[in-house]
């Protein structure tokens, strides 16, 4: 297992929270629990799950 100690970028391409292809798409960022880093995930949450996931941060 590699340890994510920096900045990353991982392209998706889909919504991780309901897989849709087709709406615009955009990054995602996360921070893995126990590490010390911070993923992006280019392209990987539309623009109806983005705006219900940054309402409940
Ligand atoms: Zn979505």
């Amino acid at each position: 297992m590699r340890l994510v100690t920096e900045k990353e970028s991982t392209y998706v391409g889909r919504c991780i929270y309901c897989g849709t292809t087709q709406e615009k798409l955009t990054e995602e960022h996360i921070s893995p629990y126990g590490l010390n880093g911070c993923m992006t995930l280019l392209d990987a949450s539309c623009l109806d799950c983005n705006k219900k996931i940054t309402k409940v941060e």
